[in-house]
């Protein structure tokens, strides 16, 4: 893992590092939001739309949809689950916030509880992410009695359950309808959406699934207001967002920044640059299920809309830069593998295609394939798009054919006899 840095803006400032210690949390500013919540629950989604708040863990679909879904179903047994399940290469936004600030994330949960008046409130912790998982389970355990969590209990017109449970660890654990199926006890197995969680998740309860991120930005919002966090982007998009930025450059780390902040500043400013006498060749951006972007790429700002036109995503806020002299060939092939590994086996073109993808690249970055193999992998990356229940196979499509896209002659050159 990179070293963790960051520029302290909001999520990641030093008041707000208390790890699990409640009393600490209380006694800054923590707590303000949610007892400002409590005083006016019903204008909780109006804020989070009016604020522009969106999903941070890669979807960035607008927070105060899935809440309105939900809060619109007669059903009281509502849950939240907040999705710590983060497992994806390069991703190490989440285990920072969960283990060093879990009451900034728990406070968001709660919040989220009070919109859409749920019963259940679970933290969902990947338990490989270091440290993430006692952070979490020990702050949960000073909310059980504390006052404002019964405070929160009365206003949603019911006890409130709020418990930390260890996710399968496993990557696909982290697609919403998977985080039902182990909430539920089962096996992570992605679901065919409709219904969707807000209508049908948990137990069949209306269930919002948000990221870490998104519910640790809540509370700051509901102190602060809609303005001030559409104010701190730029480029006319809101808030902030958390970077996880690695490989070749001189400072790998976590960094918040105004969101539609250039590639080119966080990989040459916040990140210093490349590493001494390494010359920048591409950057996965948004993580390794994301297109590939090149040097007169950079100036993109890194916000969902600005990405999404260049044919990328923000996806995690994943950056993996790499260098003149890497093999693009091999790490796209350790990419697929990964996704083949990944893959859930319920959609058979996913797990089948999944695994001759990662085969054929093996073979390419080998020096062992002819043209037929290379026309094979396109052949693949045509036929497999949508074949599965859940993103998966899309995402390790993206990969390869963006990449293909923009270094070809790279995979023509390993071909034997090429
Ligand atoms: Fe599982 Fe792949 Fe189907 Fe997703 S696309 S549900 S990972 S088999």
């Amino acid at each position: 893992m990179a070293p963790e840095m960051t520029t302290n803006l909001v999520l990641t400032a030093p008041e707000h590092r208390v790890g699990a210690d409640l009393d600490a949390w209380l006694s800054g500013s923590g707590g303000l939001g949610l007892r400002l919540a409590l005083e006016t629950p019903s204008g909780l989604i109006s804020l989070m739309e009016a604020a522009g708040l969106r999903g941070l863990g890669g979807a960035g679909f607008p927070t105060f949809r899935k809440w309105a879904a939900a809060a619109a179903e007669p059903d009281p047994e509502k849950v939240v689950v907040c999705n710590g399940n983060e497992d994806e290469p390069g991703t190490f936004k989440d285990v920072f916030l969960l283990r060093e600030t879990p009451h900034q994330v728990i406070e968001g949960a709660l919040i989220a509880g009070l919109a859409i008046r749920a019963r259940r409130v679970v933290l969902y912790v990947n338990p490989h992410a270091r440290g993430a998982f006692d952070a979490v389970a020990k702050a949960v355990a000073q909310w059980q009695e504390h006052p404002l969590l019964a405070a929160v209990g009365a206003a949603v017109g019911g006890p409130l359950r709020l418990e930390a449970m260890r996710s399968p660890g496993l990557y696909i654990g982290g697609e919403e309808t998977a985080v039902v199926s182990a909430v539920e006890g089962g096996f992570p197995f992605p679901r065919r959406k409709p219904p969707f969680p807000a209508a049908s998740g948990v137990g069949g309860h209306p269930t919002v699934i948000n990221n870490v991120e998104t519910l640790a930005t809540v509370s700051h919002i509901v102190r602060h207001g809609a303005a001030w966090y559409r104010g701190l982007g730029r480029n006319g998009a809101a808030g902030t967002k958390l970077f996880s930025l690695s490989g070749d450059v001189q400072r790998p780390g976590l960094y918040e920044l105004p969101m539609g902040t250039p590639l080119s500043e966080l990989i040459f400013v916040h990140g210093g640059g490349m590493l001494l006498g390494k010359e920048f060749k591409a950057v996965f951006t948004g993580g390794p299920s994301n297109t590939l972007l090149t040097r007169d790429e950079l100036d993109v700002p890194m916000d969902f809309e600005s990405v999404r036109a260049r044919g990328s995503r923000l996806g995690t806020g994943a950056m993996i830069v790499v260098s003149e002299g890497t093999s693009i060939v091999r790490k796209v092939a350790e990419y697929v593998n990964f996704f083949a590994a990944g893959s859930c086996g319920q959609c058979p073109p996913c797990k089948t295609g999944s695994y001759q993808l990662a085969h054929l690249l093996q073979r390419i970055d080998t020096g062992l394939a002819t043209r037929a193999d290379l026309d094979a992998v396109e052949h693949l990356c045509d036929l497999l798009p949508g074949s599965g229940r859940c993103g998966l196979i899309d995402g390790a499509v993206t990969v390869v054919a963006s990449s293909l896209q923009r270094f070809r002659s790279e995979y023509e050159g390993q071909l034997a006899g090429g």
